[in-house]
């Protein structure tokens, strides 16, 4: 262990929980694996926060690394104190085994104390990515600031830098416009007692050196779910209350608190809503529910030719391209199968937008044209793409007619499943696409591709933004198109399927 023994990270873990922190400590390696989209988020962060020095040009990094190397950031940020420096980025501070990293620290003057001796004052900046000031940020603030201002440093103001999403980017990106910066120094300042206290309670805990005895509850999802979360959870067998969909998380940890943890362990006479209770007879008798008069209903709602169409998006937290806010989602990518009649041939149009331009003009471009005519357009949840639709309608203005009218014919796949006509146990409470698919089509798979979910190809797209290489450029532009292409065939079987159960 380092000669610190709490970080901000910690301290918010300890904060979270006691057993949190404790394994954190002595037990790192049996922490969650961090997911492809948890490792961009992370990433993201880092971006956002060397963006964000812009705000303050010309100053001096005091901690490089990743892990930071915090003993010579200690070092390097006093060396840049005392000679002068008025901008200092991660700079390090460390009070009573405290270590603090702030993001950005400003001189902001030099005034006379009460011995008419020059005293300088800093402003401290803490960067996120995130579009609101949280409690967990003031938590986190509050522990800067106790740590900062104890190491001798006078601190005029405390403010949080954070994404403003009201900003439209037109022409050159106006960084003070893209940020928002407040002051929380009045928040913070009531909280240093609770930082005190708290400092003092978690110091114990990894002192004791002894695993807190906590069982899970609410807190582990609360304000994050918690990096040991699996870990926790080794004696919850599958199908357990927590497989059920939608049951508010209170309820589950009730239900958990009186020791009914099985799906079998659930009493007869216990009262469950409609789906849960759907989850519960379906789970116990083996067999899907298919409620042939409501698919039936659903299908003859529906006009061939059909077009079964989806987008892929991706959220770029600082806008690229102009009338575009942060993180507002940019579709680049959409797949339509064509199918004429119900026996009939599938025809294939696809899109994928190059890296650099904006690609939302080409993008209703191709769409309007390969989905022209008549016939119903097939979705699975409608509402996304019928948002994403609109959008490109209130930024174009000039599409806005056909727009509406393509809204118009879009009937949405997810209706049967959402709504329980067909339901599956292996669905576990599920409707979403990847739920649906395993149990009507399971010899369609996303597994042998190397994007699975929307999310990675969202994130791959953005990466590309910044890709120079030809070959990799090639291989995943190859990977998007063949999930994208994966997500409407699978609708195409979903339907054939259904059309099949109708019989
Ligand atoms: S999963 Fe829950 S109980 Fe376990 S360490 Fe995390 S917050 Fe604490």
């Amino acid at each position: 262990m380092g000669s610190h023994l709490l970080s901000k990270s910690s301290f918010i873990k300890g904060l979270q929980c006691d057993k949190h922190l404790y394994l954190y400590k002595y037990h790192y390696d049996e922490m969650d694996e961090f997911s492809e989209m948890q490792k961009a988020i992370f990433q993201r962060g880092t971006d956002v926060g060397v963006f964000a020095q812009k705000l303050f040009p010309g100053g001096k990094a005091a901690t490089e690394g990743s892990p930071p190397d915090y003993k010579k950031g200690l070092k390097k940020t006093g060396e840049l104190i005392l000679q002068g420096g008025k901008i200092i980025y991660e700079a390090a501070f460390m009070f009573n085994e405290v270590l603090s990293i702030a993001d950005i620290i400003v001189k902001e003057k030099n005034s006379l104390s009460r011995r008419s001796q020059a005293k300088t004052e800093w402003n401290i900046y803490e960067v996120k990515s995130s579009t609101s000031i949280s409690e967990t940020y003031l938590n986190d603030a509050a522990l800067q600031y106790y740590v900062i201002s104890n190491s001798g440093i006078e601190i005029n103001d405390f403010s949080i830098i954070y994404i403003n999403n009201q900003y439209i980017r037109k022409g050159e990106l106006d960084i003070t416009e893209l940020f928002t910066i407040e002051s929380v120094i009045d928040s913070i300042l009531p909280l240093q007692k609770f930082v005190e206290e708290n400092v003092e309670r978690l110091k114990k805990v990894i002192r004791e050196r002894e695993m807190p005895g906590i069982d899970i509850g609410e807190h582990c999802h609360n304000p994050y779910t918690c990096s040991f979360f699996n870990y926790c959870r080794k004696h919850i067998p599958e199908n357990s209350i927590f497989d059920f969909s939608g049951m508010h998380l209170k309820k589950k940890y009730e239900l958990y608190r009186d020791g009914i943890i099985k799906l079998d362990d659930i009493p007869d006479d216990y009262s469950l809503n409609k789906n849960n209770g759907i989850q519960l007879d379906v789970y116990k008798s083996g067999e899907p529910l298919i409620d042939k008069d409501a698919i039936e209903n659903f299908l003859s709602d529906l006009n061939y030719p059909l077009f079964f169409m989806d987008f892929e998006t991706f959220q770029p937290a600082v806008p690229l391209y102009d009338n575009s806010k942060p993180y507002q989602q940019i579709p680049f990518q959409y797949s339509i199968h064509l199918k004429e009649k119900k026996d009939g041939e599938l025809k294939h149009f696809e899109f994928l937008a190059e890296s650099g331009a904006d690609p939302r003009v080409k993008f209703i471009k191709g769409l309007l044209n390969d989905i022209k005519g008549e016939g119903d357009i097939v979705v699975y949840n409608k509402a996304f793409e019928v948002t994403r639709l609109k959008e490109i309608a209130r930024d174009f203005p000039e599409y806005s007619d056909e727009i509406e009218k393509l809204i118009l014919r879009i009937k949405d796949l997810m209706i049967p499943f959402q709504r329980k006509y067909y339901y599956a146990p292996e669905m576990m409470g599920s409707y979403s696409i990847k739920a649906v698919l395993p149990s009507l089509v399971p010899e369609l798979s996303y597994d042998k591709l190397k994007i699975k979910e929307g999310g990675i190809a969202s994130i791959t797209f953005e990466g590309l933004q910044t890709e120079t290489d030809m070959i990799i450029i090639a291989e995943t532009r190859e990977q998007l198109l063949e999930y994208c292409k994966l997500d409407t065939l699978a609708m195409v079987m979903i339907l054939e399927k259904l059309e099949s159960l109708e019989k």
